[in-house]
């Protein structure tokens, strides 16, 4: 009750990787030396693990939204058409852009909670065959939903346009076969599943993407692909990189090729599915019923008469644990969980008790110890998967 540790339970940024933290502080350095070329050159190596793919990867000093900026500055043309996959508040990102740039926008828009299927993607590029490009999240981080990406590449790889996938939460926290899949650009952000602060941005881009790129006409400099794509192998960046974060980085990828990727990933999937048992068990309601739900972050309804601010600020108040309301029109009506990156189960028992406790002084008739139970059951599952071990 008086000794409080602050915890960042959030979508982004999320928990930093402790020696990740110590590596940022050893900062006084110049990027053009050999010491720092090697680090990151092997950041840009490390990445092509992480992300699974054989494609080219430029690596920004922005938040995600620059990589985001560059697909369609670099890719695009001023009156080029394109289908924009909306379904919450980053894919509506997406359109902004996209309006900044020229772009001619058909927009599949879902209600948020629901996610855009692949089937409705289809039937638009029929409609559309002049359509140049296809914009999605691989999850909505607004809302906690996934799209179905793979179907959506086998469809759009069939055709000229290039499919852009904002996997800024996707990446680390689900499966995305980047190469097998046909995804032309696929955009991750340093704040995310790889546990270090806000700054770096960075994408894969197909040959499809970069032949699109020496014939776009929007303008770019600053936000180069294919700049950043020739430099990165060599250790060099086209400008001063963010050599703090990129030696936090560099740590990060360190620590994931040490657990490897695909129990990354399945941390983040257990996680998820405890979250969303947990939350039903306590008798809460998830907020994407129909959609597949996201791997990195679980939306759950307030109960009816709570506004979710009081749920959150029962986090910061109480715990002194930072949770995420919705965002937009979504304020007030949902929470959100999250579990990418460094996220593990003890954070989980943690926060589901403390909801549980949270809603019991709001007068709300929980059963203490449901949630817990329904996460110590996926944990306890788990393990039996993994050969009955004990770990
Ligand atoms: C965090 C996030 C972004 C990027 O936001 P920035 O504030 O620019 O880092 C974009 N898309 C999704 C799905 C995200 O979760």
């Amino acid at each position: 009750m008086y000794v409080r540790k602050s915890r960042l339970l959030t979508p982004g940024p999320t928990p930093l990787l402790p020696s990740a933290i110590r590596a940022m502080a050893a900062a006084d350095l110049h990027h053009r030396t050999a010491d720092f070329r090697e680090v990151y050159s092997g950041v840009i190596r490390d990445l092509h693990y992480f992300m699974g793919t054989e494609n080219g990867i430029a690596l920004f000093a922005s938040s995600g939204s620059g990589a985001m900026e560059a697909a369609v500055s670099n890719l695009f043309s001023p009156g080029d058409k394109a289908v924009a996959c909306v379904a919450g508040k980053f894919g509506e990102r997406w359109l902004q852009i996209g309006e900044a740039f020229g772009l001619e926008l058909v927009v599949l828009t879902r209600p948020y909670g629901e996610s855009v299927g692949p089937e409705e993607l289809e039937r638009a590029l029929r409609d559309h065959p002049d359509a140049q490009g296809v914009f999605v999240q691989a999850t909505e981080t607004s809302t906690g939903i996934s799209h179905d990406v793979e179907a959506m590449g086998g469809i759009v790889s069939s055709t000229d346009a290039v499919l852009v996938v904002d996997a800024i939460t996707g990446l680390g926290s689900s499966e995305i076969r980047i190469d097998d899949w046909g995804l032309d650009v696929v955009i991750g952000g340093s704040q995310k599943a790889l546990m270090v602060p806000p700054g770096l941005a960075y994408c894969a881009v197909s040959e499809k993407a970069m032949g699109r790129a020496e014939r776009a006409r929007n303008p770019r400099f600053y936000f180069n692909l294919k700049k950043h794509i020739d430099a990165g192998p060599r250790g060099d960046s086209p400008w001063t990189p963010a050599s703090s974060l990129i030696l936090g980085m560099a740590e990060v990828l360190r620590y994931v090729r040490e657990i490897g990727r695909e129990r990354l990933i399945r941390n983040a999937q257990l996680l998820a599915r405890a979250t969303r048992d947990a939350a039903r068990a306590v008798g809460l309601e998830l907020f994407a019923r129909d959609a597949i739900p996201a791997g990195a972050v679980t939306a759950i309804l307030a109960p009816d008469g709570i506004d979710s601010g009081e749920i959150v600020r029962g986090f910061r108040d109480r715990f002194d644990a930072i949770i995420a309301n919705g965002q937009g029109s979504m304020k007030g009506r949902i929470f959100r969980l999250a579990h990418l990156g460094y996220f593990d189960f003890h954070d989980l028992f943690a926060a589901v008790a403390e909801l549980e406790l949270i809603l019991r002084l709001m007068d709300r008739d929980v059963e203490l110890g449901s949630g817990v139970r329904a996460v110590q059951a996926v944990y306890l599952e788990a393990c039996a998967e993994d050969n009955g071990g004990a770990r």
